[in-house]
């Protein structure tokens, strides 16, 4: 008997040579091949008559084999087979190289379909290696599996094909009176799904198009619905949690923000009101402060460690690298410190930083400088003396103990991958254990406490309703009201000397310059050599050489522009007079720093840098953003590049160098390069910067133009593959996410739905382990 979760070692047509093979497409089970989806379908659903083929289409013919032959060709080592195949219309040849065996798979007389492309030589039309199959009572009967249909299209991997997985899938499809259906019916019927083990089944194998779309829906529905569900019982969890709750005082928050050196913007004080709110609850706060580069979250942030502070207790400002926490201790000590000058000493808001190198304090005491020991500090903190502490996460996490934090600010959350999103992860559990274990605090034993993540990486609706759909969201989406509109313009490498004197005028001016590249080293003068002598075959109509030793990936790097040549280049010969740094993610960590802050307190006109340029970086004086290879880089990464300048009064400028245009043959495929009406390969996400400069925007254009999967990278969102295609799907999300509430409102523990239930508790696992 074969169930679900039998191994599939256990299947006759699983091989122990195959066995490791599927593994790696994460096939252990019988469940997993029966969830291993086709990503794509042949349309071989209609069926040509011999006598009306045509040159270069590719066709489904059905027929019988009136004559067929093996030749041998010593000379190319070749096994070549022939048939020719006869239906009521007329006969043709097919022409298979290697495959001896076909002689005995379609004997004379047989009845056969045959899939695949038609080409022409001396003799006539042929079909070239078609898929083949025999017609027998049986297929009659169960229809055919590898042509005459749409015929999936598996991810494979090699020994493993896609026609050996439908050869492997097709008679598992008969268990599906086995797949129990976790989805409540009356869903199911309100949506018009199919059951599940015919979605499945249509999946794989389905008569038509509109058949497969629906399964497809149905099984991205429960997926999504498994993510609402984990969401609302996450913010179930955390609501039953203990936080401290902080008062909302707004004299205060006015008194602050009346000093400040500019008026909040709307969407400034819309957030920070939110946040405030959600600090008055007994239970932590879970947001996400969403804003797009440059848009003042800072402050937004600070507010609410404000009010904290006001009501006696601590807050922590965790930055992902040391020169952007000294960047927000510089930020929060001069906007508060307006403030301390006006008002009496019990007003004052003591503020501390804390990294590997340092450790300052503000305001100083008689004894203390503003600089003390990271010892000191760290008393400090484990008394309360100060209130709102600045560090880089790195090393509050392992050093620091608090007398009463109330609240974590964490900037720039989407620059930590997965990994140090895990630790980060930890890192809160952590800071949240301490203070449970902490003898001090009051009532102290389950608070936690509240959590303010901020992001510059515009997240899609899409996306906020469900893999953070846990989170609150506050968003900032207009810009403070000084900022000049950034002038875009993607440019040929033909015109970049007109670029440089132009960046040297700004330079004149008194202004700073970003050059980004694409990579670290130049490229591999041997395949720079190679890819010459190929371009220039080319240009003699000459067959191109062999590029076998070299991967796409390879020849695509070796003409993208390396930091290094392009640092010699600009001191050497382009810029010789101008002060010019280098940055890239081969320095060292205070290597890197060194040269940040440097162009910070502007020692350098020029900065060369990869992608590692910090994000959140502050450099007001900055006003051109050059980006070498900018198709080489994501809408949403390009458009962090030019957050970097227009970052005050100064008319911005952002050059993206399209070095796609001339130098990509067409033969090398790839889906960023679309064909315009003049024929040239033009890079629609540059246009659409050109175009567009609200980050949101450009995030939803970006989420269609790469796909969810390339968007956030499918490890790191833990969606399943289908649900993932699924997540530019607003309709069927939100349909998921009412039927989520619905459920958990008329059954808050799913007790009438064991399967269900089953299923959310193993996706919390997965998500746990992710
Ligand atoms: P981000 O959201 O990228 O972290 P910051 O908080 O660093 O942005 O703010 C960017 C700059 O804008 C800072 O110099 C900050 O002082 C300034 N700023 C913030 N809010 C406003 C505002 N409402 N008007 C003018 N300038 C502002
Ligand atoms: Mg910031």
């Amino acid at each position: 008997m074969l169930d679900l979760s039998t191994p599939i070692e256990k299947l006759t047509r699983v091989g122990s040579r195959n066995m490791p093979q599927l593994r790696k497409l994460g096939i252990h089970t019988v469940k997993d091949l029966l969830w291993h989806f086709p990503h794509r379908y042949e349309d071989y659903s209609r069926i040509t008559p011999i006598a009306k083929l045509n040159k270069d289409e590719v066709a489904n013919v059905q027929g019988r084999v009136v004559k067929i032959e093996t030749q041998r060709s010593w000379k190319k080592r070749l096994t070549i087979v022939q048939a020719i195949i006869e239906d009521d219309s007329a006969a043709t040849r097919a022409v298979w190289f290697n495959q001896p065996y076909l002689t005995e798979s379609l004997p004379l007389e047989s009845v056969v379909s045959l899939a695949g492309k038609v080409k022409l030589d001396k003799h006539g039309l042929y079909l070239a290696s078609p898929s083949y199959e025999r017609i027998t009572t049986r297929t009659e009967q169960e229809g055919l599996t590898h042509t005459g249909r749409l015929v999936p299209i598996y991810p494979e991997t090699s020994g493993i094909t896609s026609k050996y997985l439908r050869f492997l899938i097709r008679p598992l499809l008969a268990l599906d009176n086995n797949l129990l259906d976790p989805l409540p019916p009356a869903i199911n019927q309100k949506y018009g799904f199919p059951s599940l083990g015919q979605a499945v089944k249509s999946l794989h194998f389905p008569v038509k198009k509109e058949e497969m779309e629906l399964a497809k829906k149905r099984i991205s529905f429960d997926e999504l619905l498994l993510f609402q569900l984990k969401s609302i019982a996450s913010r179930r969890k955390i609501s039953k949690l203990k936080a401290l709750a902080i008062p909302f005082q707004a004299e205060n928050i006015k008194k602050l923000t009346a000093t400040l050196p500019f008026e909040l913007t709307a969407d400034q004080k819309l957030s920070a009101f939110e946040i405030l709110k959600d600090l008055e609850k007994p239970y932590p706060m879970n947001r996400l402060l969403n804003g797009d580069v440059g848009s003042g979250k800072t402050i937004v942030a600070l507010l609410a460690a404000y009010a904290a502070a006001r009501h006696g207790c601590q807050t922590v400002f965790l930055a992902p690298t040391e020169i952007l926490a000294q960047q927000h201790y510089a930020t929060i000590k001069s906007l508060l410190n307006v403030k301390l000058k006006a008002k009496s000493e019990k007003e004052e808001i003591s503020i501390g930083l804390l990294t590997g190198n340092e450790a300052k304090q503000w305001p100083v005491d008689e004894i203390t400088n503003e600089e003390i020991s990271k010892k000191l500090m760290r008393e400090k903190i484990a008394h309360g003396e100060i209130k709102i502490v600045i560090g880089t996460h790195a090393v509050i996490q392992k050093e620091v103990r608090f007398k009463d934090l109330a609240l974590v600010v964490i900037d720039e959350q989407h620059r930590f991958g997965v990994e140090q999103r895990k630790a980060l992860m930890n890192q809160e559990s952590e800071i949240r254990n301490q203070e449970k274990e902490s003898p001090i605090t009051h009532d102290s034993k389950f608070i936690i406490p509240h959590l303010l993540s901020m992001t510059a990486t515009p997240i899609p609706r899409t996306l906020a309703l469900t893999i953070y759909g846990d989170l609150d969201i506050s968003l900032i989406k207009e810009k403070p009201y000084n900022r000049k509109k950034i002038v875009t313009k993607v440019i040929n490498q033909t015109v970049k000397q007109k670029a440089y004197e132009f960046i040297d005028e700004e330079i004149n001016k008194g202004r700073q310059v970003f050059v980004i590249c694409p990579k670290i080293d130049p490229a591999d003068q041997a395949l720079s050599n190679k890819l010459y002598a190929i371009s220039k075959a080319k240009n003699k109509n000459q067959e191109s050489l062999p590029l076998k030793t070299y991967s796409l990936k390879q020849q695509i790097w070796a003409e993208v522009k390396a930091v290094t040549e392009e640092y010699e280049k600009l001191t050497k010969t382009v810029f010789p007079h101008r002060r010019i740094a280098m940055l890239h993610g081969k320095m060292k960590p205070l290597e890197k720093e060194r040269i940040m802050s440097g162009f910070k307190n502007g020692q350098y006109d020029l900065l060369v840098a990869t992608s590692v340029v910090e994000v959140g970086i502050d450099i007001p004086n900055a006003s051109v953003m050059l980006i070498e290879n900018a198709e080489r880089f994501g809408l949403a990464q390009l458009h962090q590049f030019r957050g970097r300048v227009g970052r005050a009064e100064h008319q911005s400028y952002c050059l993206l160098i399209n070095g796609g245009s001339q130098s990509r043959s067409k033969n090398i495929e790839d889906p960023r390069f679309t064909e315009s009406k003049s024929g040239q390969y033009e890079n629609r996400r540059l246009k659409a910067l050109e175009a567009n400069d609200d980050g949101f925007a450009l995030a939803e254009q970006d989420l269609v133009l790469r796909g969810p999967g390339e968007f956030i990278g499918t490890k790191q969102s833990g969606l399943p593959d289908l649900a993932m295609a699924s997540l530019t799907d607003l309709d069927l999300i939100k349909k998921a996410r009412l039927e989520a509430k619905l459920l958990l409102k008329e059954d808050p523990s799913l007790k009438k739905y064991p399967l269900l239930k089953a299923q959310l508790t193993q996706f919390q696992k997965i998500r746990h382990f992710e």
